[in-house]
């Protein structure tokens, strides 16, 4: 166990508000955090969050719409985003496509509202695309902030993040070796998501200096989905002396991108994106899904792959069936559980959670 003080939100928005910066509420999954903060924007994502009362958004949504955009768009309306100055809703999926609507066309925040259109599969033809969308969002960021961040400006907030992605591969890298549980090392990951980049910095530097030599022995798992709430997934796994070894998941691998090899800021942000880790919502293919699981798999000899899926995510959906397939001929077993971001783990769900990993320990 490692005693690092992470801030809550909350404290992040207080402190940068204090600095003068503005603050943008981004829903999930992709868009360029670099872009933003050449603009003195600091982003702060808003991943439902769990245990939300969603009987205010019950109103706009179909009852078959997931608990990730239900959680968003009850928390808007019970007033938790008042303080922010931006709402950022990448159209990543038919879902979020709709919760832009509604927000423009219906609720019209008082907030500044970006949307992004992100394009599926990895090409040139979509760099061009993205870089595109990301100079129209530029446009639109100067006409709020009443200045253009020069080129020089962009790119070094670029590199900022790729060094940081670099550095989120390492710490991934040492799981094995941190005295973290499961649900410490996904808590210090996801402070990403609202920590301006120098904190998160220091405090995965100050972890990694905690890594060990030895390797935990303990059954290792790749959680593949959205994201890990409820988070008692995270310790129900570690209480059958398992843990997540890697995972493949929206908020936090999938996000990992690469160092782009454009030296125009706008390209650079849309090449890191378009070629990042595949995503059901990037339209990446299934050979391409499996093959990236099963490279985590070997990278950290992890004994089975567990879906932790989002009720009603209809992108995770359609890959299930064939990743399934794939995975089982290549002798990886997985299993596909369904979670409601508001709701607690239901006990059946523990217990199959628990008679998988039993099962892939006894074959392994
Ligand atoms: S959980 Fe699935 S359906 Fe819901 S917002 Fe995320 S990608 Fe879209």
């Amino acid at each position: 166990m490692l005693h690092v003080k992470i801030p809550t939100r909350k404290e992040v928005i207080e402190e940068e508000k204090s600095k003068g910066k503005r603050i943008a509420a981004v829903y999930p999954i992709h868009y360029s955090r670099e872009l933003f903060r050449a603009f003195n924007i600091q982003p702060v994502e808003v991943w439902g969050p769990p245990k939300t009362d969603t009987r205010k958004a019950n109103a706009h949504l179909q009852s078959y719409i997931c608990s990730v955009v239900q959680s968003g768009l009850s928390f808007y309306l019970e007033g938790y985003l008042d303080i922010v100055d931006l709402i950022v809703v990448p159209h990543s999926c038919d879902s979020l496509q709709g919760l832009g609507s509604i927000f423009k066309d219906f609720i019209k925040p008082k907030q500044e509202l970006v949307t992004i259109y992100l394009p599926r599969e990895k090409n040139k033809e979509n760099v061009e695309f993205l870089a595109n969308e990301l100079k129209r969002i530029y446009k639109q960021l100067s006409q709020l902030c009443g200045f253009e961040p020069d080129n020089e400006r962009l790119m070094e907030e670029i590199k900022t993040e790729e060094e940081i992605d670099t550095l989120v591969l390492k710490f991934y890298k040492s799981r094995g070796n941190l005295p973290l549980s499961s649900r410490e090392f996904y808590t210090i990951l996801r402070s990403r998501e609202y920590l301006p980049p120098d904190k998160f910095k220091s405090i995965l530097e100050y972890a990694l200096l905690h890594a060990s030599k030895g390797k935990l022995k303990k059954t290792g798992i790749v959680l593949s989905g959205l994201l890990p709430e409820p988070m008692d997934i995270l310790d129900v796994i570690d209480d059958m002396d398992a843990f997540v070894a890697i995972d493949d998941m929206a908020c936090c691998m999938r996000r990992v991108y690469e160092e782009g090899n454009s030296s125009d800021p706008f390209e650079r942000m849309a090449e890191r994106i378009v070629n990042g880790p595949p995503d059901p919502t990037k339209g990446n293919s299934f050979d391409e899904r499996f093959e990236f699981i099963k490279s985590l798999v070997d990278l950290t000899s992890a004994k089975g792959v567990i879906f932790y899926n989002v009720k009603f995510c209809e992108p995770e959906y359609f890959y299930h069936p064939i990743l399934k397939e794939k995975l089982g001929k290549a002798q990886i077993r997985s299993l596909i559980i369904e979670n409601d971001i508001n709701e607690p783990l239901p006990q059946q769900t523990i217990t199959r959670i628990k008679a998988f990993i039993e099962m892939i320990r006894e074959l392994s």
